[in-house]
């Protein structure tokens, strides 16, 4: 502790302005003394006028590595770390030109393409569903006669199951096909995102895996049930409930197809979050993210006693020793609330009566009023989180089943806008 004292830990966080994930980050620092220094993604002159100390464009990864080399070189960092999916590659990148403890770029960059990371699970015989590769600009016919039935349909680059769709035959293939190319269009060119990717449709049950990564050993921190189904046209995640129902052995083999993943893609340092389905033929690799779990759904994890999952990386990226890995007791659980419908929200009733439900922790709104809802598979946000504890998986999941139902959310419809 004296040690620390004298020699304050200092870290570069990335992240956007609009995140959630850097509170707790921002947090779990303050209570370990660790500086952050806030590695902002906008521009140059917008970083100037809001006296932002270190603003880089995430989009432009030479020059920002180059402005975080410049900033540690006058005031040492001992790690750069990104909150969530925008800037794992940025902060490996960074990592390596200043040679400090990261995952490979090679690796973040396998686990940020769904094409690449597919490529790597399936050379190192990680159980893991077929895919083809394909472009926009691929004749749709041509594809819905080659693919193989129920398939899904998904984009390499984004995240939170955007622009992924099921399609159970050509017919409505080639509306999802459509569907992905219209979201892709409408958004910012970037390498690769005119390619797509056809997978097989794993049925199954669904789990996420929180882990950490020390020397390349992986440490489960948690392993979540998603009980609703997940069998689509669209994946739009709503509850997760710790510990798992699942029997043991069953967890250790989701344990040990995670953590073979992981080293398929050569990711070694740091937390992953993985998602898996599992069915007869065992656990099948969904995806494996080199970060933390996404949105508030951290909150639902404490160690040994009181540690936040935020605390626990943070202590590995400075080097502090980490008491304990282990999760609390109890069940713990959380729900992603969904939108059910497109349009503008304009009232949301039962906060109140959902708060007073037994077992539940909080009831956090996030989506603005009089803004629009764009639900799956375009939209890129939830209405809020519903957050739930108690002795047993079971009661956490009806208590924000129960507490789901006490919400109401008046949404005015838009009308369509004509193209
Ligand atoms: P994202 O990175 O956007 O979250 P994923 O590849 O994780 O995209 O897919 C989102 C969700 O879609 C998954 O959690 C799962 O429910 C469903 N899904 C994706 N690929 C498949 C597949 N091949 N078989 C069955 N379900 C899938
Ligand atoms: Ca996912």
């Amino acid at each position: 502790m004296t040690a620390q004292a004298e020699k304050p830990s200092r870290v570069i966080l990335l992240m956007k302005a609009t995140t959630y994930r850097a509170r707790p980050f921002l947090e779990a620092a303050g209570l370990l003394g660790i500086e952050v220094v806030k590695g902002l993604d906008m521009p140059p002159e917008l970083a100037e006028y809001w006296q932002v100390p270190l603003g880089l464009q995430f989009d432009q990864p030479e020059q920002a590595v180059q402005a975080m080399v410049n900033f540690a070189c006058k005031t040492p960092v001992q790690a750069i770390l990104a909150v969530d999916d925008s800037a794992t590659v940025l902060a490996a990148l960074a990592s390596e030109a200043l040679g400090l403890a990261h995952n490979s770029s090679e690796a973040a960059l396998a686990a940020r393409n769904k094409h690449h990371m597919r490529q790597l699970l399936t050379a190192a015989g990680v159980p893991s569903p077929k895919f083809r590769l394909y472009d926009m600009s691929d004749d749709p016919a041509r594809i819905a006669a080659e693919v193989e039935y129920p398939c899904v349909v998904k984009p390499l680059l984004l995240s939170g199951s955007r622009g992924v769709i099921r399609a159970d035959n050509p017919a409505e293939f080639d509306v999802a096909f459509r569907r992905l190319g219209r979201l892709l269009a409408s958004m910012q060119r970037a390498p690769g995102s005119t390619q797509i990717l056809i997978e097989d449709f794993i049925p199954g049950f669904e789990v996420a895996l929180e882990g950490m990564l020390d020397q390349g050993e992986l440490k489960v921190l948690a392993l979540f049930d998603k009980p609703d189904p997940l069998d689509g046209p669209f994946f739009e995640e709503t509850i997760y409930v710790t510990p798992s129902r699942l029997p043991d052995p069953i967890q250790a083999e989701i344990a040990a197809c995670t953590a073979s993943a992981a080293a398929a893609l050569g990711l070694r340092h740091g937390p992953i979050h993985a998602e898996l389905r599992v069915n007869e033929a065992g656990p099948w690799i969904v995806e494996v993210a080199g970060r933390s779990i996404g949105g508030l759904c951290s909150q639902t994890l404490r160690f040994g006693p009181k540690a936040s999952l935020e605390e626990l990386i943070l202590r590995q990226a400075v080097g502090l020793e980490i008491d304990s890995w282990r999760g609390e007791e109890g069940a713990r659980g959380v729900m992603m609330i969904p939108i059910p419908a497109s349009g503008l929200l304009k009232r949301v009733t039962g906060v109140e009566a959902a708060r007073q439900v037994p077992g539940i922790e909080s009831v956090e709104i996030t989506a603005q009023l009089y803004q629009p809802l764009v639900p799956l598979p375009e939209g890129e946000s939830y209405l809020g989180f519903i957050f739930a504890r108690g002795t047993q998986p079971d009661e956490v999941e009806a208590a924000l089943r129960q507490a789901h139902a006490q919400l109401h959310f008046e949404v005015e419809t838009l009308l369509p806008v004509l193209q």
